[in-house]
């Protein structure tokens, strides 16, 4: 008996799409952003609180910080991590931390975002106070593309428009390679 053709989530003739990094690796990325605040806090004697770490941002940057009247966030891009998981920790997490603390440090008076106040800082965490990365982003999903986040059991899945109506249309599944587990869509998944 020929078991059932499955359609497989990663297959594509388009250029296929980064996966967003798992669980277990945002929680790696969160407690190095911890380490690198609390650093911060136990040498450069400043009171910083735990601010809230988000993955979601898509496009060209590795990261940013934001402080608004909603409040202070880091935002990491889960696919550009992805892709050049090590060089994110090493540079990308240090610099975002490092405009967290520069700002907080620097109170009401007005700094450079990369100025000489976060390039200290960043000198102070023992890295290279450099700005531009040269990433090769193909496969790396751009702002405009809608893309639909679905997941498995084991990881999440980014799919193109085209494949997220097949699924609501019910013309068709998608299964993950790894898990076997049908994909099912993110209920607060950014879009
Ligand atoms: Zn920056
Ligand atoms: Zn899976």
């Amino acid at each position: 008996m020929k078991p059932p053709v499955l359609q497989h989530a990663t297959s594509s003739t388009t250029p296929s799409l980064i996966t967003p990094i798992s669980r277990e690796m945002q929680n790696e990325v969160i407690q190095l952003t911890h380490h690198y605040i609390d650093l911060a806090v136990s040498t450069l004697g400043l009171r910083l609180e735990k601010i809230p770490i988000r993955f979601d941002i898509k496009g060209k940057c590795s990261g940013m910080y934001r402080s608004n009247t909603r409040g202070k966030v880091i935002r990491y891009n889960p696919y550009i991590f992805a892709k050049y998981y090590e060089d994110n920790l090493r540079n990308t997490v240090p610099h975002e931390v490092a405009h967290y603390v520069a700002h907080s440090a620097a109170g009401k008076k007005r700094i450079k975002p990369h100025g000489k106040e976060w390039q200290s800082i960043m000198h102070h965490f023992g890295c290279k106070p450099t700005v531009t990365s040269n990433y090769d982003l193909s496969g790396i999903p751009i702002k405009r593309q809608q893309t639909f986040l679905y997941h498995c059991r084991c990881n999440q899945h980014l799919l193109t428009i085209t494949r997220h109506k097949k699924i609501i249309q019910q013309k068709t599944e998608y299964f993950c390679r790894k898990c076997k587990a049908k994909l099912t869509r993110d209920q607060n998944a950014p879009e």
